[in-house]
């Protein structure tokens, strides 16, 4: 029987700083189990054409440590998915790590032995482990949305999900490319096919605002001014509410006049990137002042797109500017000027089936030999509750969260002892820039960790009253936002049908949640029940 203090499951960005923290801060017998066959997580499995992080590559990186902050040269402003998958392989590398991670490793079963206070995990190929501590490090959009389409085995092309992408990638040129999905990952995958594409069909059911991201080498001096400013960054992605490198504006829409604004809309525009959103203060809280940004974008999307149809397509937004996750693009609406590119609308001409030679709308046939899903993720619970998670008296979390998920803090569960999530469901995760809030997680954890054992605690756990006290912080908070009129929107579990419509993640800031968390912490995790080992 193989007793670990800690399992993590994951080696993505939150698995390896886990890792690292647990086994060289606190010396702790550590083993992590990745279901891939490299380090990653997201940037493992989401190898698609055009695969690119919306954060800036500087800030898209570890912080812990400045040294190895230095060793590391990003070649772009924005980071693609090869350099960041080689990213984490050096910091694998380089802090010494591999030997822990066992690879091809999918967890089926987490069961919680009250007796022995000991987490039993059991893998996919029957091999099992003990350990005192589970870390949960599996990503918040790890789960692949796959929509069930009739006759999936009649069509005789090639379907792949842009998160399950083949390591191998498919030849794609001189083919007749379906792509369903025109979120972050359509986006981007989108200009990069049709460039390969003899014909590309883009079926979209609602369109989105997208950005340019003005991306751009870094030169040698860009590396040099980025290490001097290591600690400046860092405060400035500390105080910042989604953990990135800017000031939100404190400058409100509403209380400025239209051809300052649109200057500002201009200049933010050139810019390019995620700060678009903090234009102005009052986007996400005025309907009116968010309509200024709106209008801007379709005006731009209009400029761009020379087919009025494509173009109206394009623009007919149901929701407000960054009600759902906005995305950034290269070339995205300028793809719809090349002739062999064709915009479908399928919310009023619906996929019926695939047909063996491509696929059937309400009202046409459209020829494919690949299609491709970009169709988004079961986020934040979906890899959680596809594990069969047994805590106190074999309470089963897939019962748990019925209603929806149920954390206090985003970091632990009720009824599951010595289990910690990161990034997990009712912590601020998907609204931040990931590494930011990956950080503030395992160093948490990692503090709760010492905690016990210089206690000579056993179990940890929260207490039902303290996760439902959390759970109106959460929706509280989200209550005065616009986030929640995008109905459909995987925030709010509405892109997954049958899943509970509740606003998952935490939306009071990054900033205000470390606070929150470092409070429980100073108060010596009151809100939370210890045992004391015998
Ligand atoms: P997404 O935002 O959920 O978008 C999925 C797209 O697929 C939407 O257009 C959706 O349409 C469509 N879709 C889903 N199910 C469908 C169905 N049954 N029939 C037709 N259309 C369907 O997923 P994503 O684009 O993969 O992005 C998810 C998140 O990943 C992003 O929001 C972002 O946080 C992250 N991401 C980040 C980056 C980056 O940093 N560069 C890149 C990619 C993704 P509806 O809108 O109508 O539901």
């Amino acid at each position: 029987m193989q007793i670990f203090d800690a399992i993590i499951i994951g080696a993505g960005f939150s698995g390896l700083y886990q890792l690292h923290s647990l086994r060289d801060k606190l010396g702790l017998k550590v083993k992590v189990l990745e279901a891939g066959e490299g380090v990653g997580g997201t940037w493992y499995w989401n190898r698609y054409p055009g695969a690119r992080c919306d954060t800036e590559s500087k800030a898209y990186s570890y912080y812990f440590s400045k040294e190895l902050y230095e060793e590391w040269n990003w070649s772009e402003r924005y980071p693609t998915q090869p350099e960041i998958e080689k990213y984490l392989n050096f910091v694998t590398d380089r802090l010494n790590m591999r030997k822990e991670i066992q690879f091809n490793a999918q967890v089926t079963d987490l069961i919680f032995d009250e007796n022995k206070h000991l987490w039993r995990v059991l893998l996919k190929n029957k091999e099992q482990y003990f350990a005192k501590f589970v870390i949960s490090a599996v990503g918040c959009l790890s789960f692949a949305n796959v929509p069930t389409i009739p006759n999936r085995d009649l069509f005789s092309g090639e379907v792949y999900h842009t998160g399950n992408w083949p390591k191998k990638n498919p030849t794609l040129k001189g083919k007749k490319i379906g792509v369903i999905g025109t979120g972050s990952t359509g986006i981007q995958v989108i200009p990069e096919v049709a460039k390969l594409a003899k014909k590309l069909t883009v079926f979209q059911r609602t369109p989105n605002y997208s950005v340019p991201a003005n991306n751009y080498k870094l030169t040698e001096a860009d590396q040099i001014r980025a290490n001097e400013e290591f600690n400046k960054s860092k405060q400035l992605m500390l105080q910042h509410r989604g953990g990135h490198p800017w000031k939100h504006s404190n400058k409100a829409a509403k209380k400025t006049n239209s051809v300052e604004r649109k200057k500002l809309y201009e200049k933010a525009w050139d810019n390019g990137g995620l700060s678009f959103r903090d234009t102005f203060s009052d986007l996400s809280v005025d309907l009116e002042s968010n309509n200024t940004a709106s209008n801007f974008i379709k005006d731009k999307i209009k400029s761009i797109v020379h087919d009025h149809r494509t173009a109206d397509l394009l623009t007919d937004f149901d929701h407000p500017f960054g009600s759902k996750r906005p995305p950034i693009d290269t070339n995205y609406y300028e793809t719809f000027n090349q002739k062999d590119v064709e915009l479908i609308n399928i919310r009023n001409n619906p996929i019926e089936s695939f047909v063996s030679n491509g696929i059937k709308t309400s009202k046409q046939h459209y020829e494919l030999d690949v299609m491709i899903f970009a169709t988004g993720f079961d986020a934040l619970t979906g890899t959680l509750l596809n594990m069969n998670i047994e805590g106190n008296n074999n309470i089963k979390l897939k019962n748990v969260w019925k209603s929806g998920p149920i954390t206090n803090l985003g970091l632990l569960i009720p009824d599951f002892p010595n289990l910690f999530l990161i990034t997990g469901p009712g912590s601020p995760a998907v609204l931040t820039n990931m590494p930011r809030a990956i950080e503030q997680h395992v160093e948490w954890i990692t503090e709760c960790i010492h905690f016990m054992i210089t206690k000579n605690y056993q179990t940890i756990e929260t207490t039902s009253k303290a996760a439902d006290k959390w759970g109106r912080t959460v929706h509280e908070t989200v209550n005065d936002t616009f986030f929640l009129s995008a109905k459909h929107s995987w925030y709010l579990g509405g892109n997954i049908p049958n899943k509970p419509k509740v606003f998952i993640p935490y939306a009071g800031g990054l900033n205000k949640y470390r606070e929150l968390c470092d409070m429980v912490a100073l108060a010596k995790y009151d809100e939370f029940i210890f045992t004391q080992k015998k």
